[in-house]
């Protein structure tokens, strides 16, 4: 039987060190929303909650689709200049007609708490001090926090975007894992999962990876977050898989509870390195 690596302990303890941060450092998140895609509202609300649960002062800045985009392009360079913001975060996906790239990539790197420019994505491969994507953290956080040291051991990543797979894989890496990414063309999928010791699964198709892909004793963090049948899925499937692994996150509860917590830590960051605090 599995342990079960619940993220909402975890989490707790995340929000609870940035709240006593914040309250002895002003901290304000500045977020920019393009159109009206609801999951990208759905996901500003809930950022704007906990901004105030922790004592973070919230801006959001939201635009129709007819916007020209110079107008966000300089709303990003004014709050850039603005000493006070500490962190920027843009909504995506952005809408058609706007380049997905460019936008982020005007985001200074030190407010850059979405770990989306060019500057932090060299920092992460480099392994330099920098702000990486909230979701990847979150996968290292949960490891260090159950004591599971990824040193030396088979690490799985499945998924390989810019926000979840390959930052996960590469932090798994400088953290001396042995690291193998699969992806849509990876022949033998099953194969290589079992080499796991360690397994990431960040594909976005419920359920995809069954029991009989996992070695006896793995540790499976499942980012995940898929509606089937009406009901929430992850990309593992958690049921047939439970019995046979050592080490489960649940969705939900598990690594998505961690990545809101993981982000405003890299508002945290963010103001350590504006202000090397
Ligand atoms: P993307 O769609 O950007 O990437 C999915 C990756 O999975 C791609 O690299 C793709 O390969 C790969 N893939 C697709 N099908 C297969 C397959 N059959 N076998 C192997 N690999 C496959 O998704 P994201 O990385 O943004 O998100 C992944 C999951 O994580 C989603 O469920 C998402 O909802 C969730 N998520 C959760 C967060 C959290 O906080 N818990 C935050 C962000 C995302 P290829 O590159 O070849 O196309």
């Amino acid at each position: 039987m599995a342990t079960l690596l619940e993220g909402k302990k975890l989490a707790r303890q995340i929000n609870a060190e940035t709240a006593d941060y914040a309250s002895q450092h002003n901290l304000t998140l500045a977020v920019i929303q393009v159109g009206d895609d609801p999951a990208s509202g759905a996901y500003r609300e809930a950022k704007k909650r906990q901004a105030h649960r922790l004592g973070i002062v919230f801006e959001e800045y939201l635009f129709d689709t007819f916007v020209p985009a110079p107008e966000i392009e300089s709303l990003i360079r004014r709050l850039n200049s603005r000493e006070e913001i500490t962190g920027i975060f843009i909504e995506q996906p952005l809408p058609p007609g706007y380049d997905t790239l460019a936008l982020p990539e005007l985001v200074d790197p030190i407010k850059d708490i979405d770990g989306v420019t060019t500057a932090n994505g060299a920092n992460l491969y480099f392994n330099r001090p920098g702000l990486f994507p909230a979701t990847a953290e979150a996968l290292l956080e949960i490891l260090d926090f159950y004591g599971i040291d990824p040193k030396g051991k088979e690490a799985v990543v499945v998924g390989r975007s810019n926000i979840v797979g390959k930052p996960a894989a590469l932090l798994l890496l400088h953290r001396h894992a042995t690291v193998t990414i699969c992806h849509s063309r990876t022949r033998s999928l099953e194969e290589v999962v079992k080499r796991g010791d360690i397994v990431i699964a960040a594909v976005g198709k419920a359920e995809l990876l069954k029991g009989d892909f996992f070695k006896e004793g793995a540790v499976v963090l499942d980012a995940g977050f898929n509606m089937s049948d009406g009901k929430t899925a992850g990309d593992v499937d958690f049921e047939g898989v439970f019995e046979r692994v050592s080490a489960i996150t649940p969705v939900p509860g598990g690594v998505g509870s961690v990545t809101t917590a993981s982000l405003f830590r890299n508002l945290v960051k963010a103001h350590q390195l504006q202000y090397g605090t």
